[in-house]
C-alpha cells in the first residue's frame, strides 16, 4: 500500500503547493501541521460479482481532508490509476476550492481503482452499490456529499443515492450531487464545470485585452468538462483547432466542427476514428500554437519537460492538478496566464452546492437562477485572485491557494483545538 507522504507524485505536489502558500501567508506552524494531512482516509474492499460469475475485489477510497467550513464535499473517480495518494491530493484541493469559492463545505474525494470502460452496466452497478454500502457510515447530507468525477456520471450518483436510501429506509436526495433533474438534481449541473471554465476564460481575456472572436483554442479531454468547454468556447466565436481524449486527438487549423464532434461521441465510445482534421497525439495537442489551452483530462500533463514548448496565452485548468510545480515556474517565465484548477473548474462544485441547497429545502431553481449564481461566485473569486496576485506580485495559482487556505486557517483559529 502506498504511503500517503512519500510514494505519490500527486500528493507530494499538493502538499508542496500548500507549503509554498502557507509560508507566504506566514501560517502558524500547528495549523500547517494539521492541514498537511487529511482528517480521515478510508480504504475499503469492494467485492463485486462479474458477469462471468467470478468475484473481483476492487479497492475503494474516500479521503476526507478537512471539514472546518462545512460538510466534506468532492467527487468520486473511477479510473485504473486511482490510489490513496492521488485521492488524498484531490481531497486537499477540494478543501481549497470550496473555501476559495466561499462555499460552506470542506474537501473530500473518493474513488475506486477500476477501468469503468471495461465493466458492463450490471458490473458497474454492483461495484458502485457495494462501494456505497462500505462507506455509508461516513457519508450523508450533513457529513460528506459525493459527486461525479472522472469515470462517474449521473447514473452512478443515482445508484449511490438508492443504496444509501435503502439503508436509511427513506429517500435522501442530499446525499450526493450531480444527479439527474428527475432525481432531485439541479438544472445546469452537468454543464457547470465547462461553463465555469469558459466564463473565466472570458474574464481573463478581458483582463489581457484579447479579442475572443479572433482566438483559437485546444481542449485536452472530451468528457463532460472538455466537451462542454469546447461547446461554450465555440459559442463565443473561438475557433476550436484541436481536441483529444485518451485515444488521441484531432487537429485542424481552420477549426473543427464542435457539433460534429459531439454527434460522433454520442454514437461512438471515444473520439478514435472521428472524420475531422488530422490525427495527432495528446502530447502534440498540448504544444499546438493557440490562444487558449484547456487541459480537461488527467493530472500532471504539463510538466518541466513540455511546459517550455507550450504556445498558448491562457491556460485554463479544467482538470485537477494538470500542471506540475516545475511547469508552473516555466509558465511564469513565459508569462502564460494560468487560471488555476481550484478556480477554473470550481463551477462544478458551485452548482453542486446549489443542488444540495435545493435538496435540503425541497425547492428548485430555474436555469437562469443557477447560471446567475454561478457567474456571480466565479466572477467574484476571479477578481479576488487577480487582485491578490497583483498586490502580492504572485502568479494566479499561488494567489488562489492563499485565499482558499487563509479562510480555512482563520476558521481553525476561531474554533480552536478540541479538546
Ligand atoms: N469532481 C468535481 C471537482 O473536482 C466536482 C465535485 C463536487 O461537485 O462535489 O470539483
Amino acid at each position: 500500500m502506498a504511503s500517503l507522504e512519500s510514494d505519490s507524485p500527486a500528493y507530494t505536489m499538493a502538499v508542496r503547493q500548500f507549503e509554498i502558500a502557507a509560508k507566504r501567508l506566514d501560517l502558524d506552524r500547528d495549523v500547517i501541521a494539521r492541514l498537511r494531512k487529511p482528517d480521515r482516509a478510508y480504504i475499503v474492499s469492494v467485492p463485486t460479482r462479474l458477469d462471468d460469475g467470478t468475484v473481483h475485489v476492487f479497492t475503494g477510497y474516500r479521503v476526507q481532508h478537512n471539514d472546518i467550513l462545512g460538510p466534506f464535499k468532492g467527487g468520486i473517480r473511477y479510473h485504473p490509476d486511482v490510489n490513496l495518494g492521488e485521492v488524498s491530493a484531490l481531497a486537499m484541493w477540494m478543501t481549497w476550492k470550496c473555501s476559495l469559492a466561499g462555499l460552506p463545505f470542506g474537501g473530500a474525494k473518493g474513488g475506486v481503482a477500476c477501468d469503468p470502460t471495461r465493466l458492463s452496466r450490471q458490473e458497474l452497478q454492483a461495484m458502485t452499490r457495494r462501494y456505497t454500502a462500505e462507506i455509508r457510515n461516513i457519508i450523508g447530507p450533513e457529513v460528506d456529499v459525493p459527486a461525479p468525477d472522472m469515470g462517474t456520471n449521473e447514473q452512478v450518483m443515482v445508484w449511490i443515492l438508492d443504496t444509501y436510501s435503502q439503508h436509511r429506509g427513506h429517500v435522501v436526495p442530499g446525499v450526493v450531487t450531480g444527479k439527474p433533474v428527475e432525481m432531485g438534481g439541479t438544472v445546469g449541473r452537468r454543464e457547470a464545470t465547462g461553463r465555469g471554465v469558459v466564463y473565466l476564460v472570458a474574464e481573463a481575456a478581458e483582463h489581457l485585452k484579447l479579442d475572443l472572436s479572433r482566438c483559437t483554442a485546444t481542449v485536452q479531454g472530451f468528457g463532460n468538462v472538455g466537451s462542454v468547454s469546447a461547446v461554450e468556447l465555440a459559442k463565443l466565436g473561438i475557433k476550436i483547432i484541436g481536441v483529444s481524449d485518451r485515444t488521441g486527438g484531432f487537429y485542424d487549423p481552420k477549426g473543427l466542427p464542435v457539433d460534429g464532434l459531439l454527434q460522433y461521441v454520442s454514437q461512438n465510445p471515444e473520439l478514435a476514428g472521428c472524420p475531422y482534421g488530422e490525427p495527432i497525439s495528446n502530447a502534440e495537442l498540448l504544444e499546438l500554437p493557440c490562444d487558449i489551452l484547456v487541459p480537461a483530462a488527467l493530472g500532471m500533463q504539463i510538466t518541466g519537460e513540455n511546459a517550455g514548448r507550450l504556445k498558448c496565452r491562457i491556460l485554463a485548468e479544467g482538470a485537477n492538478g494538470p500542471t506540475t510545480l516545475e511547469a508552473d515556474e516555466i509558465l511564469r517565465q513565459k508569462q502564460v496566464f494560468v487560471i488555476p484548477d481550484i478556480l477554473a473548474n470550481a463551477g462544478g462544485v458551485i452548482v453542486s452546492y446549489f443542488e444540495w441547497v435545493q435538496d435540503l429545502q425541497n425547492l428548485f431553481w430555474s436555469e437562469t437562477e443557477v447560471i446567475r449564481g454561478l457567474k456571480r461566485i466565479l466572477t467574484k473569486a476571479f477578481h479576488e485572485v487577480l487582485d491578490l496576485s497583483q498586490k502580492e506580485k504572485t502568479d494566479m495559482r499561488l494567489a488562489a491557494l492563499m485565499i482558499g487556505i487563509r479562510r480555512v486557517a482563520s476558521a481553525m483559529h476561531w474554533r480552536g483545538l478540541y479538546p
